[in-house]
């Protein structure tokens, strides 16, 4: 069975349908990279999704269910969680703080669980504005994660981030699929070809091509218009 299903989903801005009509499916257990050049549709189609922001037409549906009506919280409530293109951690509180937050709990063992997920166990009470760009992303992550959600959305988790911290990414990836879905917005080719199980191409809102990495990668639509090679 498909966890995440979207039937004609579309969003008009103004005169602008910056998604346009998109079938997609994500079969639970899998890594979903989805690309495109800038002002695809991909931060738009995955805040539908995530319940964000609003379809103008179509829908979502997720778990069997049509959750198209559902506000983002109830959606978190169903099992999706998404981190943003923009860091949203609390940055005055401690690592055990925000993980604590998002968690709803302060058990400490269960605290130190994710963020060993993660792999920021060692800093559990240091303040998270003090850390580096790299690893407040990675407790972005963390944040997510301690939804312990069947579905994360991820929007350019690797944005910003140095080569060694990439490297980390994608161990943090192999880890975290082991038992979560993934829908991926990544620009970085090396990484979306090292973890993702399908690709799903978007070009001005519209799907150009969906498949397994290396059908993806020898579309010569897809290198016209995208890999340009
Ligand atoms: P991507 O994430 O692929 O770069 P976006 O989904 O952010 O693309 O944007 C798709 C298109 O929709 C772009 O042309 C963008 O300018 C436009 N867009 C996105 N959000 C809004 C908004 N809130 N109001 C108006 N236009 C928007
Ligand atoms: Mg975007």
């Amino acid at each position: 069975m498909m966890l995440l299903e979207t039937k004609k989903l579309s969003r008009r801005f103004g005169g602008l349908t910056a998604v346009d009509g998109v079938d997609f499916s994500l079969p639970e257990g899998q890594v979903h990279a989805l690309i495109g050049p800038n002002g695809a549709g991909k931060s738009t189609f995955v805040g539908m999704v995530s319940g964000r922001i609003r379809a103008s037409e179509g829908e979502v549906w997720f778990d069997g269910k049509n959750v198209t009506p559902l506000p983002a919280h109830k959606r978190i409530r169903c099992g999706m969680a998404y981190t943003f293109q923009i860091t949203a951690i609390y940055a005055r509180l401690t690592l055990f703080d925000n993980v604590a937050l998002a968690l709803g709990s302060r058990n400490e063992e269960e605290v130190q669980a994710v963020l060993e997920r993660v792999g920021l166990t060692d800093r559990v009470d240091q303040i998270a504005g003090t850390l580096s760009y790299g690893h407040q992303r990675l407790l972005e992550i963390a944040m997510g994660v301690a939804q312990n959600p069947r579905l994360l959305i991820l929007d350019e988790p690797t944005q910003g981030l140095a080569e060694s911290e990439i490297e980390g990414f994608k161990k943090l990836i192999d880890r975290l699929k082991a038992d979560t879905t993934i829908l991926l917005i990544e620009h970085n080719m090396d990484v979306v070809m090292s973890l993702a199980d399908a690709i799903t191409v978007l070009e001005t809102g519209r799907v150009l091509a969906s498949g397994a990495p290396e059908q993806i990668q020898t579309d010569p639509r897809v290198q016209d218009a995208y890999l340009g090679t």
